[in-house]
Formats: C-alpha cells, structure tokens, sequence
C-alpha cells in the first residue's frame, strides 16, 4: 500500500467530513430523487428495461470494430470528419491542432465529461484557446477552479450562496443568492459567447452507427446553441458511445432521464448528423472518437460490462459513500461506483487505488444500474488486483494467511482473546469503552464481547427436540455466530426443530473468507472456499443454511467463482451454492414456515436490509412475512435497505469515520420510525446497529429475526399439538 497516497486520501475524508453542509446537500438530493425515480419508472417494469440495455451495450461491445467503421462511412458521408483518437493525448493534440489552423481564439463547450477526463480545456489554454463552459454546473465549477463532482449534476456539491459570491466576481456587482436571479446571470454572461466562439465543443450521449450521427440528451438549451451556432462543431464521443441503430439508441434514451434526475422526459434530445448550413458556409462537424482505455477495458473479462454504462450518475445518487464523502473524495474525474472502474482504466491503477478501497460493498448502485453492471463484483476484482500489486499491508497478510487458513489457529487465538478482554467486558456481554489506542473503537458505537465459548463448543450441549425428522440442515454459523453471537446457534435450533428440521454444525467450517477476498487477498479466500466446500457437505445435508447473508454470498456466489477452473472443485462449489440459503428465505420458502407460525408476540418492530441479503440473495420479503407471523407490527423505516455502514473491516479499520456517518443516518432512520424493536438478518449490522443504538443510550432494542422467531415459539404451542 502507498502510505502517503492513503494519508492523503484519508486528510480529504476528514476534510469532506468536517463539512456538514456538504452532506445535508447530499442526503437532500438523494431523497428526493428516490421519490422522483420511484414516480418516473412507475408502470414499468425496469428489470426488462436494463436487461435491453445490457444487452444493446453487448452486442455494441462484441461489434465494436464493425461499428465504428460503420459510423465512420455513415458520418463521413453525411459531410462530417471522423478521427479515431486512441490516447487522450491524441484527441487533444487533434482539436487544439484544428482549433490554432482555423485561428480560433475562443471555444464554446457544453455536455462533456470525456473533455474533463481527457483535460482538454488545458490542452486549448496552452494552445491559446479559451474554453467556456455553458452548462450550468459546468460553469460554476470552471469559475470555482474546480472539478465536477457529479456526472450529470457537476456542482452539486455547492450553495447558492457560494455560486452568488463566484458570479459577483464576474459581474463586478454583488449578485443576491437567489437561485433565478443567478440563472439569469449566467444566461446573460454566457450569452455572447455563443456568438464569439469560433468553436463549439460538445460530447454526445450516443453515436448511431447505422445513420452516422450523435444524439445529446440535455436540460438546458445550451447544448443546441453551442453545437449550432459557431462555424465549427467538435463531438468528443467516447467509443463505448456506439450503438448500431436508432432503435437501440431510442431504448437508451427512453430509460436515461428517468434514471439519472427522476425525471420522465428530458428537455431536449439533440441528434445530429453531418454538416448543415451556417449561415453561407457549410459548418464544419468533427467527430473524435476517443479510446483511451476502452479497449483494454473491453478486453478485460471481470471489467468490461463497465462499457455499458449510459453515464446517468444514478450509481452516486444511492451510494452511501458518495452521499458521505461527495464525489470530489469519492472520485478521480469520474465519480462513485462506475468512477472508479473507469479511474482505473483511463487513469490509472494508482488514482483509483483508494476509491476502490473506500467502498463499503453495500450493493446499491448495482441495484439501480439501467446497464445491469455489477458494479461491486468489478470494484471487488480491482481490489484485488490491487491486493496482488501492492499488498495488503504486512497485518493483515499476517492475520489472513497465517492465522485464519490456519483453522485450529485462528480458534485458539480467539479463544485467548475471550480470556484477555475479562478485565475490559467485566462479564458484561457489550464492552462500552476500550482502553489506550482502542479507544477510537468504542467511541461511538459498544462492541459485543467474544464469547466466553464459542459456538462450536456449545453445540452439543443445545438440545434437539425434533418429532418427525425430515429436511437435514447443516448451519454453516459463520465467525460472528461462532465467536460473539453463539446464542443466535441456539435459537436457530429452537425455530428450525420447530419445523420438524434436524439442524448440524460442522466442525471444520471456517471462516467463509469474505473478510480476506475484500481486502484483496484472493489467495486466502480460495484456500477457505475449499476448506469450507469440504466441511459443509461432508455429512450430505439436504440444505445449508447461514444466519448471515454475508456468508450466504460467500457460499452461492464467490466459491463458484473461486474454485471454477479445477472440474472436481467446482461441482462441489456449484453443489454447496445450489442448496444454500439464508435462514428467512429457507423458512418462507421451503418450510412455507410464515404460514405455520402463530402470532404471538405483538409489538412494534422496525426492519433494517441487510445489504447482502436484498442485493445480494434478494430478500427482503421473506423476514418481513416473518415478523408479521409472529404478530408483530411492522413499522417501515425510510431507507430500510440503506447501508448501516457496518462492512467489517471498513468500519473497524479502514474507513471508521466513514462508517460512522452512515451508522448516524440509520440510527435516525431506526428512531423515526417509532418502532419499539429494529430487527435484521446479519450480525454485522446487528453488531453495528446494536452498537450504535446502545452507545447513545436509545431504549430501541436491536435482534436478529431469528430471536424473534424464537422467543414467538417458545410463547407459542408447537406446530401440529
Ligand atoms: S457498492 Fe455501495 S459503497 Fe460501493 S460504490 Fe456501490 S453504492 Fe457505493
Ligand atoms: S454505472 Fe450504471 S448507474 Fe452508474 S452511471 Fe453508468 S449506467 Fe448509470
């Protein structure tokens, strides 16, 4: 790891953090834009709608080449220039070049992020050509010195007041904070411009190979000013822009609005094609299209569904990192999930390096994605990548691959580590404050204490009572059952003999390897795939079932993955996925339990979702017709399925302040709602959630799903007497 790049990074956290304002703006925008999205895709059903867009984006992916050529022909046709620019270098050196030859001295811009990632602005400064911007955020942001952090709203990030005092400056006057008034500035500055450039720089939103022509989908009517009316028109298109034909284009087109602002239809959808009449001359079109990176991300396996982006910035709109740390932190030139990846690829490994480790992992983007990227599983990857090229820093290779491949290790050093925090937990099951430089670790939220026996230990003493054994389920409990919640193994038990299931903890389970695999260490999690593959289906169980969805992915999703080159080693990786389950989902669904249990407990509870158990097992339903049996009643949160910020080691020590702040915005969510009771379906956000709600005193009690089912039971008579 670079220690002064991470220094850096994490003096910019701190600096963003300090910055209230910044997040309110942001949690602002996020909200209202959930409601808008919800409003503009209602009717429709957006799975279908991604699915055309993937594969539209594949098919232009596979056909690049063929596309491009064909756009070329089709464009040139039409009176337009089309030079291919493989670098950024490239594509500046053309457009400055074509900008000195025709003596421009000023150029228009409007609609481009490919312009920021390539810098052209600087390239046209140091060519004597002033670039003005006429979006919007685009303008404010120039005049502020600044970059976008926002693909689609760039100066999100900034307050009236603040654009008031920029605009000042540029008209010599004070100009009062008022969000019209400032509007009619800016449309009276730029104005003039329009009519003084002799160049009009524009990016667009898709190429159209089967016509030749480009299409701009825009708010405000800039973008057809500077593309019309200066003599000369650059496009600077990223390649991934192709498309084979208006159709697709018009699918792409349909969903984008909706899913970038919420909104239903944009103000203007430009297309244009070749050159058209400017005044007595032809106007001149050029169109650059830009690889710089592209193509070796389009060679990449793991990486290249990432080209199917449409650029609607909805990936930062949901991601609670992005929401925390705004996209000047989380973000090089682009911005949140989809930055990142494309960080890497036209940037460099190296910028991208803290981006991909400051992402929780919480799944959202890829939940709202209209391109079906699974943006988490190629940040992940990168991080690996990462792991392989610069290390996981000497302390966690340390604990990884010499401690926890090592099973019977890795058990008795956490059984010493119960036997040393007695001074610190004083026999109470939460340590409230840690001393010396542990402290930070207790300060804003209490930690379950290690069991004094671990799970493992305790099993065959929990008793069994089970009429008519049928379904044999092997638990696999997953570390923070074993070692701070072996009383979740016990309630398990009660709620599933309920059901006339027989249930078995394996011994040689071990850690499922997820605390290893996401801080890039590959290697580790493939040697506890095996172990594991090995230990669950040693005694042949009819399912496995986890408390901790987490470990569900682990087990469906990453052995697979993991273990797919060697023939023997994967039948059995697909075998385990195929019969595992999360324990709601497995009650709902296989023992049809919610129909079977009676209602008894009453109350008011609350449901937070896990991440990984709605984005990643896609479960939600499940727990909730759960509660419900036991006659509880359900109070929804706001952003229920908004991260708790738990993420393992990101909140431990990686990113804590980070997690902190979205802790902050769930415990308010929790007490909103008015609940008596908040439950889940993961330790680690029990872990988290608990923690927070204990350290600040609320009385709101946080549980697992699975001890609310099991207290319903034991009030309750047993199915069938
Ligand atoms: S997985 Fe979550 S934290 Fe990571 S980029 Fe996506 S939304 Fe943000
Ligand atoms: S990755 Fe998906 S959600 Fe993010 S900008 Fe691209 S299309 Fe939109």
């Amino acid at each position: 790891m670079n220690r002064e790049r991470n220094r850096q990074y994490r003096q910019r956290i701190d600096g963003a953090l300090a910055t209230p304002k910044l997040q309110e703006a942001l949690h602002k925008f996020a909200d209202a834009y959930l409601i808008s999205r919800q409003n503009a895709f209602a009717g429709l059903d957006f799975e279908a709608l991604r699915r055309d867009i993937a594969a539209i984006k594949d098919q232009a992916l596979q056909q690049r080449d063929a596309l491009r050529q064909q756009f070329t022909r089709n464009a040139e046709a039409a009176g337009a220039t089309v030079f291919y620019a493989r670098t950024a270098a490239e594509a500046n050196d053309y457009i400055a070049r074509l900008a000195q030859e025709r003596q421009v001295k000023l150029a228009i811009k409007s609609k481009s992020m490919a312009s920021e990632e390539i810098h052209l602005n600087r390239a046209l400064e140091k060519a004597g050509v002033a670039a003005v911007e006429s979006d919007l955020g685009e303008w404010i942001i120039q005049l502020a010195g600044q970059r976008p952090s926002h693909m689609v709203m760039p100066a999100i990030h900034m307050f009236k007041e603040e654009v008031a005092i920029l605009f000042s400056r540029v008209t010599g006057q004070a100009e009062p904070a008022n969000i019209e008034h400032l509007v009619g500035v800016a449309r009276q500055q730029l104005r003039q411009r329009y009519f003084e450039a002799g160049m009009g720089i524009s990016g667009a939103n898709l190429a159209v190979a089967e016509t030749g022509g480009i299409a701009l989908v825009t708010n405000e009517g800039n973008a057809r000013l500077a593309t019309t009316l200066p003599p000369i028109h650059v496009a600077l298109v990223g390649v991934e822009k192709l498309v084979g034909t208006l159709e697709d284009a018009a699918k792409i087109i349909r969903v984008l609005p909706k899913n970038a602002t919420g909104q239903l239809l944009t103000s203007y959808v430009t297309w244009i094609r070749g050159a058209v009449p400017c005044g007595e001359k032809d106007k001149e079109l050029h169109i650059v299209l830009l690889d710089n990176g592209r193509s070796a991300l389009a060679e990449s396996p793991q990486c290249r569904d990432a080209l199917r982006c449409i650029k609607c910035g909805a990936c930062a709109n949901v991601c609670p990192v992005y929401q925390t740390i705004g996209g000047h932190v989380f973000g090089h030139i682009y911005i949140s999930a989809i930055g990142i990846i494309l960080t890497a690829f036209f940037h460099g490994l190296d910028q991208a390096a803290e981006l991909v480790r400051a992402c929780i992992g919480c799944r959202s983007c890829v939940a709202v994605c209209p391109s079906h990227i699974d943006l988490e599983n190629i940040i992940l990857h990168l991080r690996q990548t990462l792991g392989e090229e610069e290390g996981i820093g000497a302390g966690k290779a340390l604990v990884f691959r010499r401690v926890m491949r090592n099973r019977r290790l890795f058990h008795t050093l956490i059984r010493a580590a119960s036997l040393l925090q007695k001074p610190v937990t004083r026999g109470e099951r939460s340590i409230r404050h840690l001393p010396l430089f542990f402290s930070g670790l207790t300060e804003w939220r209490t930690l379950p204490a290690i069991a004094s026996t671990p799970l493992r230990d305790q099993w065959r003493d929990i008793g069994q009572q089970v009429d008519k054994p049928g379904t044999k389920v092997a638990f696999f409990g997953g570390c923070a059952n074993d070692f701070l919640y072996p009383e979740l193994g016990a309630d398990l038990v009660t709620v599933l003999n309920h059901f006339d299931v027989q249930v078995s903890y394996p011994e040689k389970q071990n850690c499922c390897g997820i605390p290893a695999l996401y801080s890039g260490d590959r290697e580790t999690a493939v040697e506890l795939a095996r172990q594991n593959v090995e230990a669950m289906l040693e005694g042949d169980p009819d399912y496995v079932v986890t408390t901790c969805p987490t470990c569900t992915l682990a087990l469906c999703r990453d052995f697979v993955e993991h273990l797919k080159d060697n023939p023997a080693w994967a039948q059995k990786a697909e075998k385990l996925a195929a019969i595992t389950m999360d324990v709601s989902g497995f009650i709902v669904k296989v023992l049809e339990g919610a129909e079977k249990l009676a209602g008894t407990a009453g109350g008011t509870v609350t449901y937070h979702d896990s991440c990984h158990l709605k984005r990643g097992a896609g479960v939600w339903q499940e727990p909730r017709a759960l509660l419900q049996a036991t006659g509880a009643e359900l109070r929804e949160m706001d952003h229920a399925d908004r991260c708790c910020g738990f993420g393992g080691s990101y909140s431990f020590t990686s990113h804590p302040a980070i997690a902190r702040n979205i802790l902050g915005d769930k415990v308010n969510d929790i007490l909103q709602s008015g609940a008596a009771c908040v439950a889940m379906d993961c330790p680690g956000c029990l872990l988290q959630i608990r923690g927070g709600l204990e350290k600040e005193g609320h009385a709101v009690r946080a549980v697992h799903t699975i001890e609310l089912l099991a207290e319903a039971i034991a009030r309750a008579p047993r199915s069938g007497d």
